[in-house]
């Protein structure tokens, strides 16, 4: 489902050119639970941000569900994403002037479900926010504004789910029950896992662990956790 080739991203030009990924290469199979590890600034979050096609890559190619990512203009990239990618993030980027189930609806709208606001309460229901739906994202607490993003991602069933440091805010408790919701609802839709996190436990979670230092990927490693008892 995801097939990135020698991708290289570079910010700005000339003396203040900043290689930020340097040739990585990454196929991930429909179903696959992948975590990302590594230093702060060895890529992660841009590794993400190109398969996710928030950002294009400077060179190499992305070809994510048959559609190559790397070729698209910005329309034919909004399109392509619509619908089949889910993201959660750190910070959780709530619109501010709009509800907890406004948010929620805004990727059934963009990929043209019908009635898109109960199927936004339902999710919010799912994740225990049944009680806020009219809330602005002020009104929320962090794990809350997170169930909320989560929520967000989730809720077209997109085949691809990124989730970037997803408990990163969260103290333990609440970033548990957000990570259970995550991955009660990967068993329910055979959707595919790519996450970012320093937390070992939750990579252990994971079916697959890559590591990333310098832009570059330096470890591949399938069924982490066996290993590591193994060792
Ligand atoms: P962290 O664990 O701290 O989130 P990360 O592995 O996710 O780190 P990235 O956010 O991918 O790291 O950043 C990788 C490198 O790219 C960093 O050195 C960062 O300073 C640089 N970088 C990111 N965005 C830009 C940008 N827009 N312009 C210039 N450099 C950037
Ligand atoms: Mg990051």
């Amino acid at each position: 489902v995801i097939d990135a080739r020698d991708v290289t991203l570079r910010f700005g030009s000339g003396t203040a050119a900043v290689d930020v990924l340097r040739g990585v290469s990454l196929k991930v199979e429909q179903d696959e639970r992948l975590a990302i590890l590594g230093p702060s600034g060895s890529g992660k979050s841009s590794l993400m941000a190109v398969l996710s096609g928030l950002e294009r890559a400077t060179s190499g190619k992305v070809l994510i569900a048959g559609a190559d990512f790397s070729a698209l203009d910005e329309d034919g990239l909004a399109r392509a994403r619509r619908g089949r990618i889910g993201i959660v993030l750190q910070a959780f980027h709530l619109i501010p002037t709009m509800t907890a189930v406004e948010n929620v609806a805004i990727p059934l709208e963009l990929a043209g479900i019908s009635d898109p606001e109960t199927k936004a309460r339902a999710e919010l229901e799912r994740v225990g926010l049944g009680h806020r739906i009219d809330h602005y994202p002020t009104e929320l607490s962090g794990g809350e504004q997170q169930r909320v993003g989560l929520a967000r991602a989730i809720a077209a069933r997109p085949a691809l789910i990124f989730a970037d440091e997803p408990t990163g805010n969260l103290d333990e408790a609440t970033g548990n029950s957000v990570v259970e919701l995550l991955f009660d609802r990967l068993t329910e839709t055979g959707a595919t896992l790519i996450l970012i996190t320093h937390d070992a436990a939750l990579a252990a979670r994971c079916d697959r662990i890559i590591e990333m230092k310098d832009g570059h990927i330096i470890r591949d490693q399938r069924h982490f956790a066996e290993l590591a008892v193994a060792e």
